[in-house]
């Protein structure tokens, strides 16, 4: 049994849930998976009606979920920032979901501005450590508002929190038989950096069997744009991983199919499209509900169905090499139509 969570939220976030789920309600009656479902009415329509975010009492009946499938929160009502803060940042920092893991997966060459690469080369996973780093919110202004102003930002690595990310990582390439590269700035990140290539090594020793290798940030960029096909899990701090998940999304085409994990096995884990609640095309069923059915398939994956997310992931790609998808993709379906597509192959591969 598990507890899924549905948070459908904002704008295309309902459309391109509905679609998820359609998908996750076939493994589940068809695989006898024990999965339930239960929605949560958290976003924009709730907040603007009751001033409400995240109230406690729906907090701790989350707790008792096993994942979280959220669509998207955003509505142009709502100043911009305040539904990304109070709901998804909160719900992230609630469950000290310390892990965003990020596929990057090239399903047609077609879609990727690296005219000619073929489809196989680039398939790989970004760990990115989710909880500190430059992101931890410290720092400070010294005489503000005056010609001599200076503002600090402060850079946190902590043993324990890199410790548990990079154990994560070298526990994926390990299940996925996949080599590790770790990614930083540790030439000039002298302290925080220098703290991450210590556990880097030190944890290597433990996974002997996980091939390993070391890319400084500005090098990896580059590696990434000219041979993306040598990687296969990479893990970074949380600013890095923020800026190469944007750039690996681009190689594999766009936002259409980005899909973002954020994980804590020991609470409860979030998965969800990394795209916005698209408010200039909701409502108009258009929406591309690909890459959702791909955050369904993480979600089968987290709960230890990989056969079935591998399924997933094969009628993903059918449906891209038919053109049975959304505008955006250059295809004529709408967002139920490749939703309802997506289930028929999933019925062919049984
Ligand atoms: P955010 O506030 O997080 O930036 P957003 O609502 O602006 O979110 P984005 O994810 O930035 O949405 O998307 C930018 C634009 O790309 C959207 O306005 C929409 O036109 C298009 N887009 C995004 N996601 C999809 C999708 N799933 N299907 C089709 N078009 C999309
Ligand atoms: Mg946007």
């Amino acid at each position: 049994m598990a507890k899924i969570a549905v948070i459908p939220g904002d704008g295309i976030g309902k459309e391109v849930v509905n679609e998820g789920v359609k998908v996750l309600e076939y493994l589940n009656s068809t695989y006898e998976l024990g999965l339930s479902f239960k929605e949560f009415d958290l976003g924009a329509a709730r907040y603007l009606k009751y001033g409400e975010l995240v109230p406690d009492n729906v907090l701790n009946e989350l707790e008792t979920f096993d994942a979280i499938f959220l669509g998207a929160v955003g509505d142009p009502a709502v100043e911009p920032g305040i539904l990304e803060k109070g709901i998804l940042l909160k719900l992230r920092f609630y469950f000290d979901q310390y892990v965003n893991l990020r596929p990057v997966k090239l399903y047609n060459d077609r879609f990727s501005p690296l005219k000619g690469k073929g489809v196989d080369e680039i398939n790989f996973t970004v760990v990115r450590e989710n909880t500190e780093g430059l992101y931890a919110g410290i720092g400070g202004f010294l005489k503000k508002d005056t010609p001599d102003e200076i503002a600090t930002q402060e850079m946190i690595a902590s043993r324990k929190g890199v410790d548990r990310i990079l154990k994560y990582a070298f526990e994926y390439a390990r299940k996925t038989g996949g080599k590790l590269t770790v990614s930083d700035k540790s030439n000039v990140l002298t302290y925080a950096h220098n703290l991450w290539q210590r556990a880097f090594k030190a944890m290597a020793q433990e996974y002997s069997d996980v091939e390993t290798n070391h890319y400084l940030i500005d090098a990896i960029t580059m590696k990434m744009v000219r041979n993306p096909e040598i990687f296969d899990v990479i893990v970074t701090c949380n600013l890095f991983g923020d800026i190469i998940t944007d750039l690996g999304a681009e190689l594999q085409g766009g936002m259409g199919l980005a899909v973002s994990g954020n994980i804590n096995p020991d609470t409860v884990s979030m998965f969800e499209p990394v795209h916005g609640s698209a408010p200039d095309i909701a409502g108009q069923n258009i929406a591309n509900p690909l890459a959702t059915i791909l955050a369904a398939g993480m979600i089968v994956e987290y709960l230890g169905h990989e056969e079935l997310s591998a399924m997933v992931d094969q009628a993903v790609q059918s449906s891209i090499d038919n053109n049975k998808v959304t505008p955006d993709m250059g295809g004529e379906l709408s967002t139920s139509e490749v939703g309802n597509h997506l289930v028929k192959v999933l019925k062919e591969l049984k």
